[in-house]
This record gives C-alpha cells, sequence and structure tokens, in this order.
C-alpha cells in the first residue's frame, strides 16, 4: 500500500491522516511544534524543523507522495522534499497561496475579480508615502495586510482613515504588505473545490461563512444565494484549478457583492469552511483531498443534508459535555490539551434537515 506523507500535524493534518488510515493508507507527518495533533493517528511522526535537511530527506524517502496541511512550508524545505518524491498539490499553488501579493496578481492575470490592491514596504524610509499612494489607489475604508504568513485575521489592520496609517504601519512589524479596499459585501461564501490526477474537477455546495474576531465561527450550507451566483462560485473554483493544474483540494473564499463574486483568498488545501462535509455529503473533503493525491478518482460530493458547522474555539470547548447528547450534533474534537483562547479546539456539525430542493 501507498504512504503518505502530510507536512504539518495539526488539526487539518490530523483529519487528512483519518480519511487516508479509513482508505487503507499508511500516513508519516511532518511537524516541527511538539505534540502534533496529527501525530496520533500516524504511523510515523518526524518533530523537526523545516531547516533539518536530514529529517526531510528521510520524511521524503519513506513517503510515496507528499502533501501539506500548511501552506507556509519554506521553499528549500520543498525543493528537497520534491528531489526525492512529488508533492501535490504543487509548488506554484504554494507560491501563489504564501504571498497575498502574488495571490492577487495571480488571481487578476485569469480574469477573477479581487479587492482593489497595492503593495505596501512598511520597512521602506518613506513608507507614509507609500501607504499614503495606495490609499489614494485603493480608496478608503482599507486593510493593511502582511503579505505572508497571515491567519485568522492576524496580521491586519483596518484604515478608515488617514489617522490610522501610522498605527497600521507599526502593526505589520516592519513585514511587507499589501493595502486592500474595503469590500462591501452581502455575505462571504466559499467553495471547496477538488481536482483529481485525470483532470476531472467537482466542487462541494458553497457554504455561507460568519466570523468572529477574525477567526471562522459558523458555515451554514446550502448559503442563501441564487442559482446565478452558485454557478458562478463553481466557474471561479473550476478556473483556478485549471489554471494551476492542481491536483487535491483547494478552498476559495469569496464575497458576495451587489457586483458580483470577489475573491478574497485561496487555501491550496483542505479548509476550515469545510468541516460540515464530514456530516452533510456523501464524501467528505479530507478523503475527496487524499484521493486526489493518491491518484484515485474524485466522488461526486452530493450533499444529503443541511448543515451548521460551528468552530469550537478556547473555551468554548466548555459546552462539549452539552453538545455530546445533542441529537443530530456530529462532534469532532483535535485531542489538544489545552483550551487557549482564539486556538480551534474542535468543531460541531448540527444536521438542520435533509438536503432542500433548493
Ligand atoms: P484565514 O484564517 O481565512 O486564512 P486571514 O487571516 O487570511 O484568514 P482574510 O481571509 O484575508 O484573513 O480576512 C479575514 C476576514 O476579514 C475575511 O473573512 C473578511 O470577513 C474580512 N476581510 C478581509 N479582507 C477584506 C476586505 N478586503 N473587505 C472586507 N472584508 C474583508
Ligand atoms: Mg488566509
Ligand atoms: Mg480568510
Amino acid at each position: 500500500g501507498q504512504t503518505i506523507g502530510i507536512l504539518g500535524g495539526g488539526q487539518l493534518g490530523r483529519m487528512l491522516a483519518m480519511a487516508a488510515a479509513r482508505l487503507g493508507f499508511r500516513v508519516h507527518i511532518y511537524e516541527p511544534g511538539a505534540r502534533p495533533p496529527a501525530g496520533e493517528v500516524a504511523e510515523l511522526t518526524f518533530t523537526a524543523g523545516y531547516d533539518d535537511a536530514d529529517a526531510l530527506e528521510r520524511f521524503a524517502s519513506g513517503v510515496d507522495v507528499v502533501t501539506y496541511e500548511f501552506e507556509n512550508v519554506p521553499a528549500e524545505a520543498l525543493d528537497r522534499i520534491e528531489a526525492l518524491v512529488p508533492i501535490r498539490p504543487n509548488r506554484q499553488a504554494l507560491s501563489v497561496s504564501q504571498d497575498r501579493l502574488d495571490e492577487k496578481t495571480f488571481l487578476t492575470e485569469i480574469g477573477l475579480t479581487v479587492a482593489p490592491f497595492a503593495t505596501v514596504n512598511p520597512s521602506a524610509s518613506d513608507a507614509a508615502g507609500e501607504l499614503a499612494m495606495a490609499m489614494a489607489s485603493v480608496g478608503l475604508p482599507a486593510i493593511l495586510k502582511t503579505r505572508r504568513l497571515g491567519y485568522d485575521g492576524k496580521g491586519q489592520a483596518r484604515i478608515d482613515s488617514h489617522v490610522d496609517g501610522p498605527a497600521a504601519l507599526e502593526t505589520m512589524q516592519g513585514a511587507p504588505a499589501v493595502l486592500e479596499g474595503f469590500v462591501t459585501f452581502r455575505r462571504e461564501i466559499s467553495v471547496i473545490g477538488a481536482r483529481g490526477s485525470d483532470e476531472e474537477i467537482v466542487c462541494f455546495e458553497p457554504g455561507e461563512n460568519v466570523h468572529r474576531d477574525g477567526i471562522l465561527h459558523t458555515t451554514t450550507v446550502p448559503a442563501a444565494i441564487d442559482d446565478d451566483t452558485r454557478a458562478e462560485a463553481y466557474a471561479i473554483a473550476r478556473t483556478i484549478l485549471v489554471a494551476l493544474d492542481f491536483v487535491g483540494v483547494m478552498g476559495v473564499e469569496l464575497f458576495e457583492t451587489d457586483a458580483g463574486l470577489v475573491v478574497n483568498e485561496i487555501a491550496p488545501r483542505v479548509h476550515n469552511s469545510g468541516h460540515w462535509t464530514e456530516a452533510g455529503a456523501v464524501v467528505d473533503q479530507f478523503e475527496q483531498h487524499i484521493r486526489a493525491v493518491a491518484g484515485w478518482p474524485l466522488v461526486d460530493p452530493m450533499r444529503h443534508s443541511d448543515v451548521v458547522m460551528t468552530n469550537l474555539v478556547g473555551d468554548d470547548v466548555a459546552s462539549v459535555a452539552d453538545i455530546a447528547g445533542e441529537a443530530g450534533a456530529r462532534l469532532h474534537l483535535y485531542g489538544k490539551a489545552e483550551a487557549r483562547p482564539g486556538r480551534k479546539m474542535g468543531h460541531v456539525t448540527r444536521i438542520t434537515g435533509p438536503a432542500r430542493d433548493r
């Protein structure tokens, strides 16, 4: 049987490992941090940094394919791995989604709509002048975001007027940034798409996302969108998957506006807003991803239930005892010992009824 290597041992890696195990694959995890949630379900865990050439080579030589739950793996580490074993999704998918400027540039080049954006270098001698130019170009309000490594709304600062500029620049701690015009949206949706090694593309139905303190709070499926918007969401996902010659599952975050869909960002991996698929569809995003990277056929991801997925963040896990007794609630805990504020501890998907006929 095949052995699948996963870069990153967090909850996404854990759920990928569980799906892989169910299909009879062995899993090896590579994770710099101690006690990774995925380690418990993997055959082997390499606890070493991405600068450890020896560990990377041992990891890569023991697996048939490498995938990832985390897109910020340094390029040199990927070079070492790729010398020994294929990486799926491919390097272009990774590099484009590691940097917000490259991502927005790429999405624009393939004809998709993103928020107006401009680059800002907070460590330039005239950073204030650069920001002023960027504000003039994208308009206000705007959001200054670090180009790399941001997640859960971290590394972002909202700018409502020029007086907010200095504090926003300070938030970047010198890291290269991009200024984005604020998009007035009706709702946020996301589509989880998959492309197989045979180039087949299938998408899960879009979910509607609500954030709390910058962190995904709920995903509701179906999203309250019309058929044209749903078709547009699928078309956008398809365009990106084809343009990247992508193999695996991708999450595409979208804003629904009066003028149509605007792409917020893409994730070249399974996505938190796709966790509902465990309880609401005939195949889940984790199995779909493992199928794609292992060269198996994809499954038509038909949704059978209406669902609401809620993240359990920090102290939210205190309600686990109640949720455990709730009818129609599918609970998933990540096995993390300590419930720190803002830390994703688990999620619950509540089945709200059979899939409505739209
Ligand atoms: P994730 O955890 O999804 O990777 P992130 O840190 O990369 O989050 P974004 O997705 O860029 O952050 O932004 C987080 C949230 O902030 C968005 O889901 C949206 O609610 C809001 N937001 C971000 N950019 C914009 C924008 N240009 N206009 C309006 N709202 C925005
Ligand atoms: Mg992001
Ligand atoms: Mg996001």
